[in-house]
């Protein structure tokens, strides 16, 4: 790199789309991440999710490595062995008969989009507001932020917004043109908020006395990441149609639908991805879920969430700053009374990397493998920042 700044270099050749936070990452370890200067950071944003074992995981370095070696590209019109013990192993841990592999979480979304048309012949979908589901066309009319969409319509027609966790707005909107309702069962980038059981359950039963199908996007809070192997288990419904991607692959960018028996199997030619189900990917996966189950990760995960919640709650729960700490297992949100990117800024400074989830709610999202003296230390740092703030902002009201 030279004496050339990479932020700089990307700030001039970089599309523009993201809003730098001033800092170069040049390396990982667990829950570690290295900038060009050897300053240490916690990693509470884990690739947005996506790094739920970490980085620099021995076991996905060398599984990349021997499958790099053997083949990379095998398109879908191919059988291939690696694939094939994926696709088995995501059987085994899903419940799920079947499974479109692609490359992202929008890829997913894009998907099962597509196949509850297909199947139901309908052209309409119901979502949540807050609800996030990708940037991509498809996945973005279902996208609630309007900062988000508006520039960019006209989107999909017949997409209907309503409340979350409103079963009555729900029941309002889902008709006999309805070909999917889609929902996150704990919402991410929206700020962090778990569907209540009666939400997701009431979804099931009006889906299914009016013929549409249920879409649960667990791109975010899948494998383990809320401390069972999917949302969908803490809620006992099971959806129709699953998007998977973030921690699939523990941060190889990898993505998938799993598709539940109504939908079944497809029409050859309905859909299709020249990367998708590629052996490097697949290789990556087997080796997150194998390491997910040996390591049993989920519980890991149930076990430190329940602790920063507590403590968070307990800590917090006088502070002026802070409207409500909410989160289920490693996804957890502290929800502010003012703007969060002053609070992020100083926990950066401070050696904590957090995420926000829409403009005042902070998230954490770290990998289910961090140091308990990691996590504790993270928790403790945002506890004395949020105090900090409140001591240079008064009533803290800004
Ligand atoms: C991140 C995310 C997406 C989009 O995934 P990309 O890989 O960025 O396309 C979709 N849905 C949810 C719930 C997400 O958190």
């Amino acid at each position: 790199m030279g004496d050339r700044d990479p932020l700089a270099v990307e700030a001039n050749l970089g599309a523009g789309v993201y809003a730098l936070r001033g800092l170069t990452l040049v390396r990982g370890e667990g829950a570690r991440v290295w900038d060009a200067e050897g300053r240490t950071y916690i990693d509470c944003i884990g690739g947005h999710g996506a790094a739920i074992l970490g980085h620099a995981h021995p076991a996905i370095a060398r599984a990349l490595s021997e499958q790099a070696a053997r083949l990379i590209a095998c398109p879908g019109t191919f059988g291939n062995d690696v694939r094939a013990e994926l696709l088995e192993a995501l059987a085994r841990v899903t419940g799920f008969p079947r499974f479109f592999l692609c490359n992202s979480g929008a890829e997913a979304v894009e998907a099962a989009l597509k196949f509850a048309r297909l199947v139901t012949g309908r052209p309409g979908f119901v979502a949540a507001m807050r609800g996030f589901h990708g940037r991509t066309l498809g996945a973005l009319s279902v996208t609630w932020e309007p900062k988000y969409r508006r520039p960019f319509e006209p989107l999909l027609p017949e997409v209907t917004h309503v409340p979350f966790n409103d079963l009555a707005a729900a029941e309002q909107a889902i008709s006999d043109r309805t070909a999917a309702v889609i929902v996150e069962p704990v919402q991410g980038e929206g700020g962090v908020r778990p569907a209540t059981p009666d939400y997701l359950a009431g979804l099931r039963a009006l889906c299914d006395e009016r013929g549409a199908l249920l879409i649960f996007d667990e791109v975010q809070t899948g494998f383990g990441r809320t401390g069972r192997w999917f949302a969908f288990h803490h809620y006992g419904v099971v959806p129709d149609l699953l998007a998977l991607a973030k921690g699939i692959a523990a941060g190889v960018p990898m993505g998938a639908v799993a598709v539940g028996p109504r939908v079944g199997a497809l029409p050859a030619g309905a859909h299709g991805s020249t990367f998708g189900g590629n052996p490097l990917a697949c290789a990556a996966s087997l080796a997150t879920l194998d390491v997910l189950e040996q390591a049993q990760l989920p519980a890991r995960a149930a076990r430190l969430g329940a602790w920063a919640l507590e403590t968070l709650r307990k800590e917090l729960a006088d502070a002026p700053l802070v409207r409500e700490v909410r989160g289920l297992g490693l996804m957890i949100g502290v929800e502010l009374r003012r703007r969060v990117t002053p609070l992020l800024r100083a926990l950066q400074e401070a050696g904590v990397l957090a995420l926000p989830a829409g403009p005042t709610v902070l998230r954490l999202l770290p990998p289910l493998v961090i140091e308990e003296a990691d996590w504790q230390r993270a928790v403790e740092t945002v506890i004395g920042q949020i105090r900090q703030l409140e001591g240079e902002g008064g009533n803290g009201r800004g």
